[in-house]
């Protein structure tokens, strides 16, 4: 490592955008990646059928950050992009999340007419409200509108995405569950909502693309990073290096699993080709109640990429995460309690120890970061 001031772990958006900002600080920097490609999770590649898919399941970039957006617009075009998402309850496509809109198509006339005075005259000027506030509602007509919703869109979906009973289920977690009061049927609200024109893997080659940078595919850091705790030294193939060290994989396979496994829901994705232009109506359609599935994504919609005669779609299982098992060995969602936040805090405080080197991104830290959180993070780390 001797030519190198910085290593970097991790070729997704909190790797990339430390290594770009590094390296414009006139740094050389080293990042290693274990899997074939850049990109992390947002890596995004040609299917056999010449459809473009999100390999590890879709991403749509939406945020309010203005620096987030602005460092990505440096690395490739934008198009505007407003995600939308359609939810199957009892039979009909409805916009998810639930708006009067899907009030409309799902009650009787008179009914829908009822509930939505009674909406608007309780929550006036109120754009969208937690379900949770619905279903403890008072007024009964309100109260069983709030149950519906709960059971239809929230509660089975939600089961199945962690594996659990929707008791088990953190309040604040359904408080998050929305119900639009009125017609706007876009699924982020976000300031800026743009996607890539040629794709998030081609931006990420922009991002890496610089004098300073190199990248090592296929190269677990475990097998040339060393941590010797007694001496609070870190060397890399035997040597001491005294560098900066960016990591941002899981920090349970970093400390050996000395604590145990941090644990997380992960997707089995299963990608289907058709021979004609469309599957569905629509980007993402959410299937909350009777299908094995949660959702299923066409990637056109997504991507704009025009093909009249083959299209791919996803279907996403989600699943017990298992190291041991390729099939369900990317983690996805860390499950966030108490417990594992205990055992999380404990590789934390070890590590804290080692001075150069500093955690970054959603498997180092542990927590479900969106890609523009990211980026801030790692821009906030660099400064
Ligand atoms: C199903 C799903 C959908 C999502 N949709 C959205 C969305 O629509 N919009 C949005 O903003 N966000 C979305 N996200 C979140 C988004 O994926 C993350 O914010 C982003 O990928 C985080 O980037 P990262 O660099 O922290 O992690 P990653 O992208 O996972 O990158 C970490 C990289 O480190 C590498 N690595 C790990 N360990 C090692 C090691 N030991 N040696 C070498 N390399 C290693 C990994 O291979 C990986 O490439 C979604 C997440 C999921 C799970």
């Amino acid at each position: 490592m001797k030519n190198y001031d910085v290593l970097v772990v991790g070729a997704g958006f909190a790797g990339a955008t430390i290594a770009r900002k590094r390296a414009e600080q006139g740094k050389k920097v080293l990042v290693v990646e274990k899997r074939a490609h850049i990109g992390g999770n947002m890596y995004e590649c040609e299917g056999e059928n010449g459809i473009r898919v999100h390999l590890y399941g879709p991403h749509i970039f939406h945020t309010n950050s203005e620096r987030a957006f602005q460092f990505l617009k440096e690395f490739g075009e934008f198009f505007p992009y407003e995600h939308k998402v359609l939810g199957k309850i009892d039979g009909k496509l409805v916009p998810i999340p639930f708006n009067y809109t899907s009030l409309e198509m799902l009650f009787d006339k008179e009914n829908a007419e009822k509930i939505k005075l009674k909406l608007k005259r309780n929550f006036p000027d109120v754009e969208k409200i937690s379900i949770l506030d619905l279903v403890k509602h008072n007024d009964v007509d309100i109260k069983e509108f709030g149950q519906y919703v709960y059971d239809k869109v929230f509660a089975n979906y939600t089961a199945k995405q962690w594996g659990t009973t929707v008791d088990k289920i953190d309040t604040s977690v359904i408080n998050r569950v929305p119900v639009v009061l009125g017609y706007d049927d876009r699924y982020f609200k976000d300031k800026f909502q743009y996607m890539p024109k040629e794709g998030f893997t081609k931006l990420f080659e922009n991002i890496l693309n610089h004098e300073n940078i190199e990248v090592r595919l296929n190269m677990n850091v475990k097998d040339i990073l060393k941590i010797d705790f007694e001496k609070k030294k870190t060397y890399i193939n035997g040597e001491e290096f005294g560098g900066e060290i960016f990591y941002t994989g899981a920090l349970d396979e970093l400390m050996n699993y000395e604590y145990g496994n941090l644990p997380y829901r992960t997707l089995e994705l299963k990608f289907e080709n058709y021979p004609e232009e469309y599957y569905q109506e629509n980007s993402v359609v959410n299937y909350p109640n009777e299908e094995e599935f949660t959702r299923i994504t066409e990637f056109k919609y997504l991507t704009k990429q025009e093909d009249k005669e083959h299209t791919t779609i996803l279907k996403e299982y989600p699943a017990q995460f298992d190291i041991h098992n390729p099939k369900y060995a990317d983690p996805y969602y860390p499950i966030n309690n108490d417990k594992n936040q205990e055992i999380y805090k404990k590789y934390q405080d070890k590590l804290a120890s080692i001075s150069n080197i500093k955690l970054c991104g959603r498997l180092a830290e542990y927590k479900y970061y969106n890609m523009d959180a990211v980026i801030d993070r790692a821009l906030t780390l660099c400064e």
